[in-house]
């Protein structure tokens, strides 16, 4: 299979990458917050339409997660630069690329 040469999105300036940083670490700290709540939701669900419901919740959550340019759904690694796959539309360090 012919595979495209994939860029990364490559910020070279010290201060963009800072403030990159920040607002990732941000998305996450909201993303955790967001799983856990969910989490404790699906622990005291009462019937199964409830536990699916909760279910589908986290996996959107998820999938909104590794969708955004926010950290490597291989390794977790949100500092630097990252690269999309086409296929799954999941972001990549440039070495962890599938
Ligand atoms: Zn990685």
């Amino acid at each position: 299979m012919l595979r495209l040469k994939l860029k990364a999105h490559r910020l070279k300036d010290p201060i963009l990458r800072k403030i990159r940083s920040g607002l990732r670490s941000i998305l996450l700290l909201e993303y955790k917050k967001k799983e856990l709540e969910l989490r404790k939701r699906l622990s005291f669900a009462t019937d199964d339409q409830k536990e699916i419901e909760i279910l589908k919740q986290r996996h959107d959550l998820s999938m909104s997660l590794h969708r955004s340019p926010i950290n490597c759904f291989f390794y977790g690694n949100h500092m630097g630069d990252l690269v999309q796959d086409p296929d799954s539309l999941f972001w990549y360090c440039p070495h962890h690329i599938p």
